[in-house]
């Protein structure tokens, strides 16, 4: 088992080009994308056309299915709906077709893995998964032995004994065989942690590791202040939140 998760990219194309070089470098051949390719960033054709090219498999979170007028826009903050309208706008049809292809979560039988963008309960209501009390419920929502998620752009690790308590990793963890986990992959083009590098996770053998990647922030804050798109999602892309 070697491979790499990405999550969240939001039409960040300067942080999923540095994002996919340092996976190259570590020479890792399998990549996973847990959904929400486009909203919030200025590239949406580029980077669903980049992950379609390198991701094995490409699930869909909310921003896509709001872009693709699936998901009601009303369920966003003023800022996120922006972007949407904008996004809708300028993606092409070729690209609004792979992203219907997507689905919202997939199970990976050899892996023992889920795969999702919001949270194993209902995915398609966009629930965030954000304390304890949160993985507790969805513990008791999927059968395999790992639940790789986004959505929230946290990144961390729930790990659930068989005692029934759990503990929450930030940076590493070595995953037991008897134990149950939660893993977010964190955010490639709008981490939320007070870190504003690029995130991923990369998953070999018993141990996972959150990566961050540095990446020309104000590339991308200019593309976005030429399209117009909200101060606020500018801003926050320099400070991680
Ligand atoms: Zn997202």
């Amino acid at each position: 088992m070697r491979y790499a998760v990405i999550s969240d990219v939001h039409s960040n194309l300067e942080a999923l080009e540095a994002v996919l070089k340092d996976i190259r470098k570590r020479k890792i051949e399998i990549v996973f994308f847990l959904g929400d390719a486009v909203g919030y960033g200025p590239n949406p054709n580029e980077c669903v056309e980049m992950l379609k090219d390198r991701c094995k498999v490409l699930l869909a979170g909310n921003h896509d299915w709001a872009s693709l007028g699936i998901t009601d826009i009303e369920y966003f903050n003023e800022y996120a709906k922006e972007a949407i309208l904008w996004t809708m706008k300028v993606l092409n049809e070729k690209n609004r077709k792979t992203l219907s292809t997507f689905p919202i979560s997939k199970v990976m039988k050899k892996e023992n893995i889920l795969f999702v963008h919001s949270t194993p309960k209902e995915p398609e209501q966009w629930h965030y998964l954000l304390t304890l009390w949160d993985a507790e419920i969805n513990f008791h929502n999927f059968d395999q032995w790992i639940c790789m998620l986004g959505h929230s752009h946290q990144p961390f690790v729930i790990e659930k004994f068989p005692s029934g308590e759990m503990i929450t990793h930030r940076r590493e963890a070595r995953l037991g065989k008897g134990e149950r986990y939660i893993i977010n992959a964190g955010s490639v083009g709008q981490p939320r942690d007070r870190d504003p590098r690029a995130c991923y996770v990369v998953l070999e053998g018993e141990r996972v590791e959150f990566i961050r990647v540095p990446y020309p922030v104000e590339k991308t804050q200019k593309k976005m202040s030429e399209a117009g798109l909200p101060l606020l999602l500018i801003q926050r892309l320099s400070e991680g939140t």
